[in-house]
């Protein structure tokens, strides 16, 4: 029985001694600072061991005594290293530097005892013992035992303390660590006590010292702190904001990260739906799932909001398998709204909410390319004096217009059809062909004004190119749509004009004439024509004098053909100025010929207001040429007085002071014409009879002519009207008191040569 007890310790021993062995080899490969002592500690419980071991089969008391005596040191020798281990591996700071010494010099003093006891006998003897068939000897406490258990168990008791201190000051994912050595130190000590009151034949803690120095192996040098890694690559992928999933191989989802669990709303750690979402979410996109790594934009519907995610995804494949994968998916709704809003502002017109004119040309190219072979429209639109409506209502007003037309045209368009707001007051559709009602669209138009009950009439001029040359730009077809329009600017209703090549061509032809303008001058090609302006009794005054253009290869071109383009390009300013000048030359002349007694009256364009100081014109040339300033008469229009009306009437005043006769033509043409005159002192009030017999009913324009001499005499401003052709009509201004005469009846505009002759040497 006893050798079979011995058999089993021996080879219990050597198995340990083996795993130690492994240990010790394990440790010697490790960079570790603390490997080296590690070591030691190891050799040391294999030591104990090998001399247990040897106990087995010592011969007599004395020899037991004598390895007992080592083995005690040895188990000095393992304390002091566990000591210095367990302050490496907690860090802990002695209060006293001194005091870490002691310990070490006690336990020195210990060993120091216990190899006098060979001598002396005073800690322990050792006593024969049966076992079955074999004898051994057991270690017989002496009085000087307790000293040495009270430096043992002391230095035990503060090995113990230091682990536990540190426990309690950690979190608990580090309590492993430390625990397992507090724990295996702890069974070491109480199986030593239990030995020590036992007659066993071996020290079995020795046991216990093996269990504790491959903890200590093991939690100093192997342990990887797997939670703790884990926590801190959870913290970290927190961090990055994203939601993170990891798939294993097989792609199950083995981890999120809280923002995932948020997103996928995954509680108890439930993974089972994250999968089935997310291929929810990635089938909105088309990417090839197969691919080892791809990213996708989605959008889904979270709780009634749409959100927006990057998802990215990689395959992690080591030596061409695949080790796992995960998905990193970046909330990118804030972005992605921010782009829409940014989309939407640079897209669209503030106003109407209508696209804007980039837009719509990149939309309207988009579908051109699309669809070759359907028939389209531009359709372009453009309020007639919308300039009118904000200065008479008000901006506020103006704008609500603006929104009424861009909602006019949402109701009267095709659905597939699209339309923007260019600018101001221009509007525009691209259509199909055959989708576009004509009359609809017009009578559509007619039904907007400016205010709700008022009946103010917009006048929206619509303008359509029909889309033949694809190889146009859309703004080159927006163009030819408001050539359209602009031919026909002066048309009173609501009509729609389409573009054809004449227009183009004639826009050519303008614009061929501006370039030849100022060589025109030079060469003498613009003539002053004069039309007499004279009284009922048919003695002349004066005359108007009229622009005309004797062109080398065009022939005479009436001002019709080029005024109105100069007015909207500026140039007209350099006829006026040409006209101006010969005028006041001719007074000149008039006076150095002793025939001053006409005066000559000249127009002046609304635009010259923008492009030139007149007062300084005007008072330069008379200065210039000494002429009587009275004797230049000035013909502005009621449009120049339509906006900034302060400035204007001081402009005229100015005029007035210096001694020019300042006269309003075609009085009546306009909206505002008597509300003007409140403000507006002119000297002569010009009268068109063509404005006047516009209207179909005669006799009423007979009494609104009669009203407007009688208002005007009142005012104290004589009437002058022009346009009279017939002998009826001269009289019938007889008979109202109209003052002078103008017109066709009395002479056409003619060569200042002919006027001459006609009126200076007759
Ligand atoms: P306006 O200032 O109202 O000039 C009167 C126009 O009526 C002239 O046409 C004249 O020839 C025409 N007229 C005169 N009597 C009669 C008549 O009995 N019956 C008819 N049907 N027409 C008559 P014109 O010369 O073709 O000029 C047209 C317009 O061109 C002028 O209208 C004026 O606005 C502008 N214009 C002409 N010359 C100049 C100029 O030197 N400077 C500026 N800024 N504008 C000019
Ligand atoms: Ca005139
Ligand atoms: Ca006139």
């Amino acid at each position: 029985m006893g050798s079979s007890i011995v058999v089993s310790f021996v080879s219990l021993f050597a198995f340990l001694v083996f795993l130690l062995g492994i240990c010790i080899f394990r440790a010697s490969r490790k960079e570790h600072a603390m490997a080296k002592n590690v070591i030691y500690l190891l050799i040391a419980i294999i030591a104990a061991i090998v001399i247990q071991c040897i106990l087995l089969f010592v011969p007599n008391e004395k020899t037991a005594v004598i390895v007992n005596s080592l083995f005690f040191v040895n188990v000095d020798l393992i304390r002091l290293l566990a000591l210095i281990i367990t302050v490496e591996f907690t860090g802990y700071v002695f209060r006293h530097e001194k005091a870490y010494l002691m310990i070490k010099l006690v336990t020195a003093m210990d060993c120091l005892l216990m190899i006098v006891n060979i001598y002396t006998g005073q800690v322990f003897t050792c006593v024969k013992m049966q076992l079955g068939d074999i004898y051994y000897y057991k270690v017989d406490i002496e009085p000087f035992f307790t000293v040495h258990a009270l430096i043992a168990y002391a230095t035990i008791g503060f090995i113990l303390f230091m682990i536990y201190k540190k426990v309690a000051s950690l979190s608990i994912e580090y309590w492993t660590k430390y625990i397992a050595l507090g724990v295996t130190f702890s069974i070491a000590v109480i199986v030593n006590i239990v030995y020590l009151f036992s007659n066993y034949a071996v020290d079995i803690s020795v046991v216990s010292y093996a269990l504790a120095g491959m903890a200590a192996h093991y939690m100093i040098l192997e342990h990887r702190f797997l939670v703790i890694v884990d926590r801190l690559l959870s913290y970290v992928l927190f961090l990055s904001g994203d939601a993170i999933i990891l798939l294993d191989a097989d792609g199950n989802c083995i981890y999120l990260n809280q923002q995932a669990k948020t997103s996928f709303e995954v509680e108890n750690d439930d993974y089972s739906m994250v999968m089935p979402k997310m291929e929810k979410l990635l089938s909105m996109s088309d990417i090839d799932m197969d691919k080892n790594e791809y990213s996708a934009l989605c959008s889904l519907d979270v709780y009634g909001k749409l959100k927006h995610y990057e998802v990215l995804y990689k395959r992690m494949l080591r030596k061409e398998k695949l080790v796992g994968s995960y998905y990193r998916i970046k909330d990118r709704t804030i972005e992605v709204e921010v782009f829409n809003k940014d989309k939407y502002k640079a897209t669209h017109d503030k106003l109407t909410g209508l696209y804007n004119g980039d837009y719509f040309g990149e939309k309207a190219e988009e579908i051109l390319r699309s669809n070759p072979t359907t028939q389209y429209y531009i359709i372009c639109l453009d309020i007639k004096d919308f300039k009118l409506v904000n200065d008479a209502f008000g901006k506020k007003v103006g704008d609500r217009v603006l929104n009424a037309i861009a909602w006019k045209i949402r109701e009267k368009t095709a659905k597939d059809a699209i339309y923007c707001r260019l600018s101001g007051d221009k509007f525009c559709i691209f259509t199909e062909k055959k989708k576009f009602d004509e009359e609809e669209f017009g009578n559509a138009t007619k039904e907007i004004s400016v205010l709700d009950g008022v009946n103010y009439p917009l006048t929206i001029h619509i303008g359509i190119y029909k889309v033949e040359n694809r190889k146009l730009s859309v703004s080159a077809m927006i163009d030819r749509a408001f050539m359209a329009i602009d031919e026909n600017k002066e048309a009173y209703n609501n009509k729609i004009f389409y573009y054809d090549d004449t227009i183009r061509e004639s826009r050519y032809w303008e614009q061929r004439l501006s370039g030849e303008l100022e060589d025109a001058i030079r060469n003498n090609q613009l003539k002053v024509f004069l039309q007499s302006q004279c009284d009922a009794t048919g003695k002349v005054y004066g005359a108007e004098a009229l622009v005309r253009w004797l062109h080398p290869k065009e022939g005479m071109i009436p001002p019709y053909r080029f005024i109105p383009m100069f007015e909207q390009n500026g140039l007209i300013s350099k006829v006026d100025l040409f006209v101006w000048e010969t005028a006041v030359k001719l007074l000149r002349k008039w006076k150095d010929e002793g025939v001053d007694d006409y005066y000559i009256s000249v127009n002046i364009s609304p635009a010259d207001f923008y492009f030139l100081d007149i007062i300084k014109e005007f008072t330069e040339l008379v200065t210039r040429y000494d002429v009587d300033p009275g004797k230049l008469k000035l013909e502005i229009t009621e449009t120049v007085m339509m906006s900034d009306l302060e400035s204007r009437l001081l402009i005229v005043e100015k005029l007035q002071k210096f001694g020019f006769t300042v006269e309003m033509d075609d009085f009546g043409s306009g909206f505002s014409s008597l509300n003007m005159l409140k403000d507006i002192s002119v000297d002569i009030l010009k009268l068109d009879m063509k404005f006047l017999y516009k209207a179909k009913d005669d006799e009423k324009s007979k009494k609104i002519l009669k009203m407007i001499v009688l208002l005007s005499k009142s005012l104290g401003m004589p009437v002058i009207c022009e346009g009279v052709e017939t002998e009826e009509q001269l009289e019938f201004l007889k008979s109202i008191d109209c003052d002078f005469f103008q017109g066709y009846y009395f002479s056409k505009p003619v060569p200042v040569e002919e006027f001459e002759e006609q009126n200076l040497r007759s």
